[in-house]
């Protein structure tokens, strides 16, 4: 079975990014500058916007935290963000989900301005997205096609069965696997918790993609021999043993499918790089649409 190795595929966008840096700073320009907003102290938040301004770091971007307590009024997030929008030297802004329940998600992400929407949910993205256009993709579904870029597997004419429907992951991810592009043009099937009979389908999949935070849903006799297995899900799961008292699942049991996957994503260790891997290119990409 080939491992989908994200710390491999995930250093090779890093390494190209580096250059890409170093060439726009060669040249006299700033370099390419990302916003990431944390509200409140969710620790899963707190690891991911970590990662990404540890990444920014490495690759030579500069970023801006900006930290809010968890009560924080909705109205003053949405000013802070035009302050942001408005802000020449911002070029990509990232606001962490999920978001404390009195702000309202929809409002958060309509107010970002769609040319530094680095993310890709705001709805000018997604509609960008649905009709093929140049856009920035949603972070994590950019990283999955990275992935398969990476390890150059062969998509075209294949049946993909994405697990999962939300904004984020499974709906994007299964328009780009059955857009007409590169690592694309798969017949795809998305599937959801409505879903009668889902072994029936994912045992038909040549491709399958996890994306339901239930973990190790994915068991070995759901998989078609050979097939691709692509595991999205993060779940901290308690366990007494482990140093920081929980351990990190994915949505697939790793340890069945690969004795019968042709290619599977380990958690962790897999889409999570990737996923930051895919913000880095679409605030590159920002940058250079802002400032051509
Ligand atoms: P979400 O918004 O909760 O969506 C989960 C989706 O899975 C929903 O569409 C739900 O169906 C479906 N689902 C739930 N149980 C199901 C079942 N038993 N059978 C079939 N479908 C089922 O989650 P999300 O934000 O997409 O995230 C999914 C997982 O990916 C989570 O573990 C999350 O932590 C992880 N994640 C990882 C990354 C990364 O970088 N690796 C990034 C984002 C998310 P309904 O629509 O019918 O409710």
């Amino acid at each position: 079975m080939l491992l989908l190795d994200g710390k491999i595929a995930s250093q090779s966008v890093k390494e190209s990014l580096i250059i890409e840096t170093k060439e726009l700073i060669a040249k006299g320009k700033r370099k390419p500058h990302l916003a990431a907003v944390l509200i409140g102290n969710n620790g899963a938040s707190e690891t991911y916007v970590a990662s990404k301004v540890k990444f920014c770091g490495e690759i030579g971007f500069t970023s801006t935290l900006v930290r809010f307590e968890n009560n924080i009024a909705e109205k003053e997030l949405l000013a802070k963000i035009e302050e942001l929008n408005t802000d020449d030297k911002i070029d990509g802004i990232l606001v962490q989900l999920p978001l404390p329940k009195h702000i309202s998600e929809a409002n958060v992400i309509n107010s970002i301005n769609p040319d530094k929407d680095v993310d890709g949910f705001h709805p000018v993205s997604v509609g960008r997205l649905v009709q093929g256009l140049d856009t920035f993709i949603p972070a994590t579904p950019y990283g999955i096609m990275l992935l398969l870029e990476h390890f150059q597997l062969t998509t075209k004419g294949k049946h993909a069965v994405v697990i999962g429907r939300s904004n984020i992951v499974g709906r994007p991810m299964s328009i780009l696997l059955s857009s007409n592009i590169p690592y694309g043009n798969c017949t795809v099937t998305i599937c959801h918790s409505h879903t009668p009979d889902l072994k029936e389908i994912t045992l038909q999949a040549d491709i399958i993609i996890a994306a339901l935070g239930r973990p190790e849903f994915v068991k070995g006799d759901m998989v078609k021999e050979g097939a691709i297995v692509i595991d999205v899900g993060i779940t901290r799961v308690d366990d007494a043993s482990a140093a920081k008292g929980y351990r990190i699942k994915g949505d697939v049991d790793f340890k069945e499918v690969s004795k019968v996957a042709g290619a599977a994503s380990p958690v962790p260790g897999g889409v999570g790089l990737m996923t930051i891997a895919g913000l880095m290119k679409n605030t590159l990409a920002a940058y250079n649409r802002r400032n051509p």
